[in-house]
């Protein structure tokens, strides 16, 4: 497709929360006309931009980790910095149970996610798999930046830690791609045989 195309249009979405620094945009097709040499000559179907969406969302089940590591390690080296009621607050259990905890999330989904590098080396990584590490990864990045913002406190909310801007981006990130929902979906299509939407 090709910009001034009679029907085609690139309207920008404006008031975005989330990936702010980047440029957001619909692409509208209205009884576009498109010649035949501008279709794909070697890709038949929707095989070729699934690839695609493939690639896309294995890298996004690891960025998700990076985002949720950078949460994560700001809120333990906060912990220990932050003193109230005489000792830093990384020495009160509820906050160690929240870092525990985190760790533990980073941990699995790193290991969920190697797995899945070393089966995609092997061509063998299917699309269901990759929809679960995507799907798990995103999902334990923002429950890990809530977490680590309540360990900031009233700061966490600031610009000053990286915590708001990971958890106002992670909510793109678990829409597009296919939505969180969709995700799940799609591992119970995979393991029961039976697809619950067209
Ligand atoms: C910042 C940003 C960048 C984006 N970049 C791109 C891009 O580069 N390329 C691109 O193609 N798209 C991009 N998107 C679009 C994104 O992929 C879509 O927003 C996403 O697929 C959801 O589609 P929708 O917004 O139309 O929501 P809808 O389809 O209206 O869905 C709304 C809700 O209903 C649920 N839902 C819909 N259908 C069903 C169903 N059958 N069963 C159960 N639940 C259902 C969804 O899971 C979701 O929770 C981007 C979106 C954002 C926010």
């Amino acid at each position: 497709m090709e910009r001034g195309w009679a029907g085609f249009s690139t309207p920008e979405t404006h008031g975005k929360w989330s990936l702010r620094a980047s440029a957001t945009g619909e692409l509208v097709f209205d009884n576009v006309k498109v010649p035949k040499s501008h279709v794909f000559t070697t890709v038949k179907g929707l095989k070729g931009p699934l690839s695609c969406l493939n690639s896309a969302r294995y890298g996004i089940a690891w960025g998700a980790i990076g985002a949720a590591m950078d949460c994560y390690m700001s809120a333990l080296n906060y912990s220990k910095e932050r003193i109230q009621f005489g000792r830093p607050i990384g020495g009160f259990q509820l906050t160690q149970k929240k870092l525990a905890e985190m760790i533990t999330e980073i941990t699995k989904a790193q290991l969920l996610t190697w797995r899945l590098g070393v089966l995609k080396n092997e061509h063998r990584a299917t699309p269901a798999q990759i929809s679960m590490a995507k799907r798990n990864n995103v999902f334990m990045a923002l429950t890990i930046a809530r977490e680590a913002r309540q360990i900031h406190g009233g700061m966490g909310i600031t610009g000053e830690y990286p915590i708001m801007r990971h958890m106002m981006n992670l909510e793109s990130v678990i829409t597009y791609e296919g939505t969180h929902d969709i995700h799940l979906l799609i591992t119970g299509m995979d393991v029961t045989g039976i697809a619950a939407f067209e």
